[in-house]
């Protein structure tokens, strides 16, 4: 059971979070529960650290967001000897969870879990620190929040999913402040409706193009190691959605859910060299620069010239102008232009595999509103328009409301 911030924002809402731990393991179910950070704690961390650097070192920051993660757990277990419940709380490291030496985006290479199952063993409930690990080299590291990159968010999920392998856990909840995954971001679409299953190719477009209710990796290691993930609500006993291999055909809607990315930036570079290794100079550097380039767009070279544009995390946007003014001579190009008033809209559907239109429809769509497309990125299941930051949140609504998806949802809830 992983639960979020939202969820334990408060002590009534940790009081209400641990009765739900304590009714899972009154049925008789050995409970690992892995907790967020309270509320905007993390945030609080972060801010704290920038009043007194400029530029604190990793290894510090990640000994000081490692912290909201455990004061949750530290005070669920009081919660839960209150409710009468054996508990304990545990940090990533001591629950045994391995990372490489990447402070501030560590990644998981292995997590040894004799001291949880020794735990559950004796019929206690086990509460972990998300968002957390130890190194290779002994120091504490948190597994990313990606200050440039918001599909790195939710470390906590990753830390309940990649837990929930190595147990061999019968399912994986994410419980959180909606009852599921909806059709569109619900504090944007009011209109929105829950979905009862989800993909997980669905769900790893979803979360890349924007849904932050599920981390990207945490997705990813669902599908690697075969975790049954569902979504719910942390206080609300119904059914939430089904993180699944694969979705049955009868269940295929054309498109199942529209995410979108607010905070993104488009570089362009006019007159470009058309000549073989200009796109690997140009985003091997960027890449060196740890900068995540989403869509690219090269056009067609007229005159031995191209145009190239690309979009960046809105945070990473100095960084890349910085990196491409570094290149100097190595990218002849005439001219560097940028925009920081960009975001993304993104259809997601299985469906979209075997229905050619839909495409064409969403621009149609996006056009009677008289929104500009910038950019177009499209996979097999998915389409991705750069427009004006401005007018996202229409187009969401524009498009929910076209593509009927609050009748679908229920059509395939039925
Ligand atoms: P937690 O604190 O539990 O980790 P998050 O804030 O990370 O919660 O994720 C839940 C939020 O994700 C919701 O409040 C909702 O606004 C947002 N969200 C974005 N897209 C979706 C979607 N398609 N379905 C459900 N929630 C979504
Ligand atoms: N508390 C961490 C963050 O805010 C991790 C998480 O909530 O999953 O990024
Ligand atoms: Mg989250």
């Amino acid at each position: 059971m992983k639960f979020g911030g939202s969820s334990v924002a408060d002590p009534e809402k940790i009081r209400t979070v641990a009765r739900r731990i304590a009714d899972a393991r009154e049925q008789g179910d050995q409970v690992v529960a892995v907790l967020s950070a309270m509320g905007k704690t993390t945030d609080g961390l972060v801010a704290l650290a920038d009043e007194i650097s400029d530029r604190p070192s990793p290894r510090e920051m990640d000994m000081l967001l490692s912290t909201g993660e455990r004061v949750s757990c530290a005070l669920m277990a009081m919660a839960l000897h209150d409710l009468g419940h054996e508990a304990a709380s545990f940090t990533g490291s001591q629950a045994g969870i391995l990372t490489d030496t990447a402070h501030t985006k560590a990644k998981i290479i292995e997590i040894n879990p004799e001291r949880l199952h020794a735990e559950l063993g004796t019929g206690h409930i086990v509460l972990v620190a998300g968002f957390q690990g130890m190194s290779t080299e002994k120091n504490v590291t948190t597994l990313g929040r990606g200050g440039s990159d918001t599909t790195g968010r939710g470390g906590s999920d990753t830390t309940a999913v990649a837990l929930a392998a190595a147990l061999d856990a019968v399912v994986c909840e994410i419980y959180t402040d909606v009852t599921g995954v909806f059709t569109a971001d619900p504090r944007v679409e009011p209109g929105a409706r829950k979905l009862p299953l989800v993909s997980h190719e669905e769900m790893l477009e979803m979360a890349a193009s924007g849904s932050k209710v599920l981390a990207l990796r945490s997705v990813e290691v669902a599908r690697l190691h075969d975790v049954p993930l569902h979504v719910r609500s942390s206080f609300a006993p119904e059914d939430g959605t089904w993180i699944t291999k694969e979705t049955p055909m009868m269940e295929r809607a054309f498109v199942s859910g529209i995410a979108h990315k607010s905070d993104e930036a488009k570089i362009s570079l006019l007159g470009v060299e058309d000549q073989p290794g200009v796109a690997a100079t140009v985003f091997t550097a960027l890449a060196d620069a740890l900068i995540n380039v989403d869509t690219i767009i090269q056009n067609v070279g007229v005159d031995g010239q191209a145009d190239l544009s690309f979009t960046v995390p809105l945070p990473d946007l100095p960084k890349a102008l910085d990196v491409i003014s570094s290149m100097g001579d190595r990218l002849p190009h005439r001219e560097t232009i940028s925009d920081d008033q960009i975001g993304k809209v993104s259809l997601v559907g299985e469906g979209m595999r075997s229905n050619p239109g839909i495409a064409a429809t969403m621009f149609r769509v996006l056009a009677s509103e008289g929104i500009n497309i910038q950019m177009i990125d499209t996979s097999t299941i998915r389409i991705t328009v750069v427009i004006g930051r401005s007018e996202v949140e229409r187009a969401v609504r524009a498009l929910h409301e076209a593509f009927d998806l609050a009748s679908e949802a229920e059509r395939r809830g039925v």
